[in-house]
């Protein structure tokens, strides 16, 4: 079988979703999605970046995000023709390691404890595609790398480019 590694943030887990939700009922801001463009959400919400930043050490927050559609069905259906590793850089939040975990049991019950990767780098992890929305973990990535498309990443080119869950089903099964 081959191996598909996939990130959680911004691709199982609406990350941008949970950062326009907090947005609007700290600071009463609603964020238009092109201002992520290239941009840190702390720009985006144009406040310090300490501010933001504190809401990664915040407990629920990762725990309350929502799953991204489809990718319950299609993930569950590629764990029939692949091995299947999700692989997160968690371990700089202590805390959301153990509500990634929870959160991937209600959403995912079908993968396994064994199949869960919290790191921090990723250009270690050997597999043969990597499902992220970041370049970076794309970018030293020995198998095929395909960017999950979030708005912050909308202007990077060069690589295989998914809009949803849809086109991962598309283009892997
Ligand atoms: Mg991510």
């Amino acid at each position: 079988m081959k191996r598909i590694a996939i990130d959680m943030d911004d691709v199982l887990a609406d990350a941008e979703g949970r950062f326009f939700e907090l947005a609007k009922l700290r600071y009463g801001l609603d964020i238009n999605p092109i201002d992520l463009h290239d941009k840190t959400w702390a720009q985006a919400a144009n406040v310090p970046h300490e501010e933001i930043w504190a809401w990664l050490f915040e407990e629920d927050f990762f725990r309350k995000m929502k799953v991204k559609p489809h990718s319950q069905e299609v993930v569950k259906k590629l764990s029939n023709k692949y091995e299947i590793f999700i692989v997160s850089a968690a371990v700089e939040f202590p805390q959301s390691m153990k509500e990634k975990l929870d959160w991937l049991h209600e959403f995912f019950p079908f993968i396994d404890w064994k199949y869960v990767v919290f790191c921090g780098h990723k250009y270690m992890i050997k597999a043969d595609y990597l499902i992220d929305d970041h370049q970076k973990n794309l970018a030293t990535f020995t198998g095929k790398p395909i960017l999950y498309s979030a708005y912050h990443n909308k202007n990077v080119k060069g690589y295989t480019r998914v809009e949803d869950w849809k086109e991962v089903e598309k283009l892997l099964l």
